[in-house]
C-alpha cells in the first residue's frame, strides 16, 4: 500500500453535542462495506470535551 493514514495525523470530526468541529481522540481508522461491496475507509473517535462518538468518512480523494 502506497499510502497509509499516519497515527499522528490529527483527525477532526463533527461532534454533535458540542456543535463544534473537534480533534477526535483517540481516531482510528475503519473499513465499512458500502453500495456494490465497495470498502470504504471511515474514521472513529471520541469527542474530546464530551466523549460523543464521532465519526467521519474519508473520501477516496484525499
Ligand atoms: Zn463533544
Amino acid at each position: 500500500m502506497a499510502e497509509a493514514v499516519t497515527g499522528s495525523e490529527a483527525v477532526t470530526g463533527y461532534c454533535v453535542k458540542c456543535k463544534e468541529k473537534r480533534e477526535m481522540k483517540d481516531a482510528k481508522e475503519v473499513a465499512m462495506k458500502g453500495k456494490g461491496g465497495k470498502e470504504r475507509r471511515a474514521m472513529t473517535g471520541f469527542c474530546p470535551n464530551c466523549g460523543t462518538k464521532m465519526f467521519r468518512i474519508m473520501g477516496a480523494k484525499k
